[in-house]
């Protein structure tokens, strides 16, 4: 493969995850001993990527300096910058963060198992494609619901992917639309944005690859979600 000249990637931080019903930001609670995000952040540390910006809350500022980076040596960690109050303005911190840089693969810190193939994969999409995210395909049956909680209409599964990070980005293609959504959003347009995939597509009509995740790298949002990827981890 070849070698990007500069690879960066953004870990993400921030935001409170109201669904574990925890004071404690599920990105801090111990998995194995660990801080949930330690995981990621070693993934990225241990992989072909050159720097990493982490966007975390104002006040783990320090915290994630000193308990995780310090701590456990990463040294690829270049920044550590204040995220946004949703998820695509904690993104645009990173980015803004990064300076220059070849390509980006922009990652969830509440997914813990991540693995090196995966971003590696990742990355070599986004080299072919500009644009290309860790995805599987589904195992239900997806409805799309009306308003009254009716079954609409029932997609084909054979075209559903339940998406995941990390989502690898050409960089200027990804600063641009990321400029272009906030831009917007300052006029006053909202977009509901859910990826950053979601972004390239709305702001740049960029068709973005899908290349192979794993079930196991879900995201942790409810509290078994911390069980399962604990028993993944220990192989138990
Ligand atoms: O809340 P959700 O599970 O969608 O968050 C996905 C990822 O985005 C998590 O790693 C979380 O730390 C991050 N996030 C963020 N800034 C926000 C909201 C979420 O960095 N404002």
């Amino acid at each position: 493969m070849p070698q990007p000249n500069k690879t960066a990637a953004v870990i993400l931080a921030a935001g409170f995850g109201r669904r574990m019903n925890s004071t404690l930001q599920k990105q801090y609670m111990l998995l194995l001993g660990y801080p949930v995000l330690y995981y990621s952040l070693k993934a990225f540390e241990e992989s072909e990527i050159s720097s990493i910006v982490l966007v975390t809350g104002e006040n783990e500022i320090d915290y994630c300096q000193k308990k995780i980076v310090d701590t456990y040596g990463f040294s690829k960690v270049t920044h550590i910058v204040p995220g946004g109050a949703e998820r695509y303005h904690s993104v645009f911190c990173g980015l803004k963060a990064i300076g220059e840089a070849d390509y980006v693969l922009i990652h969830d810190g509440a997914r813990p198992l991540v693995t090196g193939e995966i971003i590696t994969r990742c990355l070599k999409g986004a080299m072919e494609h500009e644009a290309a995210i860790a995805a599987m395909p589904v195992k239900d049956t997806i409805k799309i619901a009306d308003d009254e909680g009716f079954s609409k209409y029932t997609p084909p599964r054979d075209k559903l992917w339940q998406v995941q990070t990390p989502q690898a980005f050409s960089f200027p293609l990804i600063v641009h639309a990321y400029e272009q959504l906030i831009a917007e959003e300052e006029q006053g347009i909202e977009h509901h944005v859910t990826d950053d995939a979601m972004v390239a597509e709305l702001m740049c009509g960029r068709s973005v690859k899908l290349v192979e995740g794993s079930y196991e790298n879900s995201k942790i949002t409810t509290p078994e979600d911390l069980w399962i990827a604990e028993r993944l981890l220990s192989g138990t």
